[in-house]
């Protein structure tokens, strides 16, 4: 699995740079890596190189995962989450970082509750583009993140969003500087460093330069998915 320490290789030196152009101290840009579809030995090389936050955008498979790597990794649910698999949800992954409705959060917050768990948790936030679905419209995310910031047992620790896809990654640097500002309003005074959740495999550098502090990067670590 030599290609997956090359990749990671690869992808760590990108980030540096970019870090670098944005006058940011190294290690100031988290890699989360995205492990959706690929098998359980490629997540341990990774492990075994060093990172140690994954994401998995479906519960069954992100399951099996998390309780292999439990104590080695953190486990970041990055799909959309459908209210019956809450539970799961909640009992396996550390982070929930597609927080798309009141209703989703409040129903997380009593789960976490119930089984004496504590999560962090992102709101998702999407552009009005029709092919990415789910998220919360910005000023709707503006509106509610108080609400969802005082539910119990759920911490609310910043903002995610998949912007539009597109060939040219510049096209979405908009978005990016949007959900910056926006994370700038909600969290002004809370004490704490929120997390910007942008930018994955073909735009991270335009979201670090935009304030990105974790990129969430599947393709350039584990190569195409089938
Ligand atoms: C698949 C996925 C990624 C990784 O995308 P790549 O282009 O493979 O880096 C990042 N974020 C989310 C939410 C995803 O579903």
């Amino acid at each position: 699995m030599d290609f997956i320490k090359n990749n990671i290789d690869g992808v760590l030196n990108r980030i540096r740079i970019a870090e670098k152009q944005s006058n940011l101290e190294p290690n100031s840009v988290k890699l989360l890596a995205v492990s959706k579809t690929m098998p359980s030995e490629y997540v341990k090389t990774a492990i075994d190189c060093g990172l140690k936050e994954f994401g998995e955008n479906y519960i069954q498979e992100g399951i099996q995962k998390a309780e292999l790597f439990q104590d080695y990794a953190t486990w970041h649910f990055i799909g959309h989450l459908q209210k019956n698999k809450v539970k799961l949800a909640v009992a396996h992954f550390d982070v929930i970082q597609t927080i798309d409705s009141i209703e989703l959060a409040e129903k997380i917050s009593r789960v976490a509750v119930e089984l004496g768990r504590k999560l962090d948790v992102f709101i998702e936030v999407h552009f009005g583009d029709e092919s990415t679905k789910t998220g919360f419209l910005p000023d709707e995310a503006e509106k509610n993140a108080q609400k969802i910031a005082c539910l119990e047992n759920i911490n609310l620790k910043g903002l995610m969003t998949i912007p539009p896809f597109t060939d040219n990654p510049n096209d979405n640097r908009c978005h990016f500087e949007t959900l910056r500002k926006m994370s700038e309003r909600i969290f002004a005074g809370c004490g704490f460093k929120p997390v910007l959740s942008m930018g994955m495999t073909a735009d991270l550098e335009v979201a670090i330069s935009e304030g990105s502090n974790m990129v969430r990067v599947g393709t350039g670590i584990f190569g195409p998915r089938k």
